[in-house]
């Protein structure tokens, strides 16, 4: 243990061990060479770059700068810094005029050993300037770029500026580079490895699994809102834990609801007043037991080890925001839940978003296969953390340690519910080139007369009532898990009253489970046991 990481990991920073794949990134980085770095949230990435810049400072190579999108982070990391003796800066639109002055200077004197800046001031022609000084002088050391995700488009959080950074290398020859990200599947891997021009540079993939995090997915009942009640008060009273929702409407109505059922429960938007959010986030940070009910604006760079749930009221994106949100539970390594509820209108609502944007095609293509492999996660009976893994490239045997391990759901054959359904509106679209909502279409199924039904002449069709036997909850599992296949499509329709709604469409993909050529196992909930038990035909 007498390498000089070794001594600065022990001196700098009081710890005793290097973890997982930190010392041959920081022999590689300190060396000169360039690291595209994978790394879960809490693996430690920070020191991959802190250190090596520490060593080179040391060997007279002068400052290491960090490229990183959010100021809180960059923040809490230089005072991190300057607590533990290291010199370090940073430099972004929350500092006055002077300030930056000041860190501008002090820069070019070579006084710091990190400073952390923004991309976009980063790319201005000011900086850049500094830089070529510093690098005419052979006194720049190292460039990390965090958060090295945002360079993709496909990513949660694109930033477009960080295509731009690929200048670095151009520049500034010599030096090397390290990016770091906690969150890329195949594709985004490859867009970092492109985008920042760094293909060539060696490739530290550490395993995504958090073991203590126990992964769980649910139906969502009829009241959400209680069955999150339910959730906390049994599970985890008075524990730390945040609560993600779609829209900060959602947001405040469950905030409102937690704390009038005695829970301290804090809401965090972008809608709310910077003061505001900086207090809850600081409340949240340093008091125990409190309860972050937030959009997503709330969480990258938090670090607070003692987060003991993540709780999901909608649907995110895709499964990288499923990762990266439920990543903040547990860093501690001690259990932590992933907890989520979504339903039928979730998918609906995801699925249209995306055929409704006006990005591209390609676009949309790469947005609908995100969305349907978090689909076939949460409609999975077997491991999740196992799919999780596999998404990310990982093979792993089933975990032991989410609700499908724990316990196997019973599962029910919906093939042929499935096929009702489709030829349902299969049937009624031949019939009047119209399309319909599941409400309509379920009553066309279980044969049930409504004015709806009577009005358009539906109860004339060959498929009313030929699925009597199967439960309302019954058939939007079914057509979840059809959307979650694509076997579904989504189309939004305008009314005269000027309103509009999902209505359900057929597929390419309807045609294999129409001719009954693909099995549909469907997890058995409790609100979804069989109306009557259930017959099957062929
Ligand atoms: P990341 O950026 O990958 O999310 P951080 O760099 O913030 O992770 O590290 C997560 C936590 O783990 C921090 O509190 C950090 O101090 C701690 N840590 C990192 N490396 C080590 C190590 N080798 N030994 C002990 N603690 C470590
Ligand atoms: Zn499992």
């Amino acid at each position: 243990m007498s390498s000089p990481f070794h001594s600065i990991l022990l001196d700098v920073f009081g710890y005793a061990a290097f973890r997982g794949a930190q010392q041959a990134i920081i022999e590689r980085v300190a060396g000169g060479g360039d690291a595209l770095v994978l790394m879960p949230t809490g693996g430690g990435k920070s020191l991959c770059y802190q250190i090596p810049a520490i060593a080179r400072q040391q060997r007279g190579l002068g400052v290491t700068v960090v490229v990183s999108p959010l100021i809180a982070l960059m923040h809490d990391q230089v005072g991190a810094l300057r607590e533990a003796g290291v010199a370090a800066a940073c430099l972004n639109s929350a500092l006055s005029w002077q300030e930056a002055l000041d860190v501008e200077q002090g820069l070019a004197r070579g006084a710091f050993t990190l400073l952390y800046a923004a991309p976009e001031r980063v790319l201005t022609e000011r900086f850049l300037g500094l830089l070529d000084d510093l690098h005419a002088r052979g006194q720049l050391a190292l460039f990390a770029i965090d958060e090295a995700h945002c360079v993709s488009q496909w990513g949660h959080d694109f930033r477009p500026e960080y295509r731009q950074l690929a200048l670095l290398g151009q520049r500034y020859a010599g030096v090397p580079r390290i990016a770091l990200t906690a969150t890329a599947d195949e594709l985004t891997r490859g867009d970092i490895a492109q985008g920042l021009q760094l293909q060539a540079a060696e490739r530290f993939i550490s395993s995504f699994d958090r073991p203590n995090i126990r992964y769980r997915l649910e139906e969502k009942k009829k009241e959400p809102l209680q069955q999150l009640l339910h959730f906390i008060e049994r599970e985890h009273p008075g524990d730390a834990g945040v609560v993600y929702c779609q829209s900060r409407k959602r947001v405040e109505q469950t905030a409102d609801a937690l704390c009038s059922a005695g829970i301290d429960a804090l809401p965090y938007h972008a809608g709310l007043p910077a003061e505001l959010r900086q207090t809850h986030q600081d409340r949240f940070l340093r008091e125990e037991g409190v309860v972050m009910v937030a959009t997503i604006a709330f969480g990258m760079g938090i670090d607070k080890p003692d987060v003991r749930f993540v709780a999901h009221l909608d649907l995110p994106k895709n499964i990288e925001s499923y990762y990266q949100e439920t990543g903040r539970a547990g860093r501690d390594g001690l259990a932590a839940d992933a907890w989520l509820v979504y339903g039928l209108q979730d998918v609906v609502n995801q699925r249209r978003m995306i055929e409704g944007s006006d990005a591209s095609e390609d676009f949309k293509a790469v947005m609908r296969g995100k969305l349907d492999a978090l689909l076939a996660l949460a409609e999975a009976t077997d491991c999740r953390r196992q799919r999780l893994l596999a998404y990310f490239g990982e093979q792993s045997q089933p975990c032991g340690n989410c609700d499908n391990c724990l316990q196997p759901p019973a599962v029910w054959d919906g093939t042929d519910a499935a096929r009702k359904l489709l030829s349902t509106i299969y049937r009624v679209h031949a019939a009047s080139g119209l399309t319909f909502g599941m409400g309509h279409l379920m009553d066309i199924v279980r044969g049930k007369g409504t004015d709806k039904v009577l009005q358009h002449g539906h109860e004339r069709l060959s498929t009313f009532g030929v699925g009597a036997q199967y439960s309302e909850a019954q058939l939007r599992a079914v057509a979840r898990q059809l959307l979650s296949l694509a076997a579904l499509g989504v189309q939004r329709v305008a009314t005269e009253a000027g309103h509009s709604f999902d209505t359900l469409t057929l597929t390419a993909g309807s045609r294999p489970v129409l001719r009954g050529e693909q099995q549909l196992l469907l997890r058995q909930s409790s609100a979804a046991t069989p109306a009557k038990k259930t017959r099957r035909t062929g």
